[in-house]
């Protein structure tokens, strides 16, 4: 059986001479494991399309519970990611998110459409990583089930006010008259994890936040992320250590 859709290469490992394997998160079947046989033969035409990051239109072909990739056109490659390290470490880091959170043998256009987003981003520079990898991790937790509890206070019900705290074990925020164990942030960052969590895809990133904030947004997603995965991401070891 053949089937076409587009994806983004989130893998590729070599086996032998000439082949590789690839995960792909494609749109409509989720993450696929596919044998890209002659990919690494210099004029193969599936050369480009199936390299890390590359973003391309596939045809598999599906043999029980194996699949080939038939043909490989290559739609956009990311190619300037490699110009900084930092932010072809960021977007391996995003590649690692999603082959733990999206899917597989189901439709993905969510979880593909913030990858492609965010790298663009990324590219163009229009945003930074700062901005971008709380939002990633956020974002990827809440398409994937684990959003936070980001409403009225977990212990009073009341709407924090100025000052909100953040409970990183519990996913869930406390106003600033109850007394709890919860990481403090401003109703600026407040606002911004909603709107991570809620805003649909088109105004995902239509918001601003200082400098500051965003380190503390990024400390507490991190953690936060961590928390629920229960493991270390090598991608994201390797990212951090490029700011020591
Ligand atoms: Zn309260």
């Amino acid at each position: 059986m053949k089937f076409s859709t587009d994806g983004i290469v989130l893998k590729a490992s070599d086996v032998g001479d000439s082949d590789r394997v690839l995960t792909v998160l494609t749109k409509d079947y989720g993450v696929v494991r596919a044998f890209a046989n002659g990919a690494k033969r210099l004029r193969s035409s599936k050369q480009s399309a199936t390299q890390p990051l590359c973003y391309s239109h596939f045809t598999f072909f599906q043999n029980r519970d194996s699949f080939v990739v038939d043909d490989a056109q290559s739609i956009e490659t990311f190619f300037r990611l490699r110009d900084s390290i930092e932010n072809l470490s960021l977007a391996q880091y995003f590649c690692e998110l999603e082959c733990e959170y999206a899917p597989e043998t189901e439709p993905a256009e969510d979880y593909l459409r913030l990858i492609l987003n965010c790298l663009h981003m990324l590219v163009t520079g229009k945003k930074s990583r700062k901005f971008l990898k709380p939002l990633f991790e956020l974002r990827i937790l809440t398409l994937a089930g684990y959003m936070p509890d980001l409403g009225a206070c977990a212990k009073c019900g009341e709407e924090p006010g100025d000052t909100a705290y953040f409970d990183i074990s519990a996913g869930v925020v406390y106003c600033g008259k109850c007394p709890n164990p919860g990481v403090k942030i401003s109703k600026g960052i407040l606002n911004a994890m909603r709107r991570i969590c809620t805003a649909p895809a088109e105004k995902l990133f239509s918001f601003e936040l200082a400098e500051k904030s965003l380190d503390t947004l990024c400390g507490i997603s991190e953690r936060y992320l961590l928390m629920q995965a229960r493991h270390p991401f090598k991608a994201l070891d390797f990212y951090n250590k490029l700011f020591f």
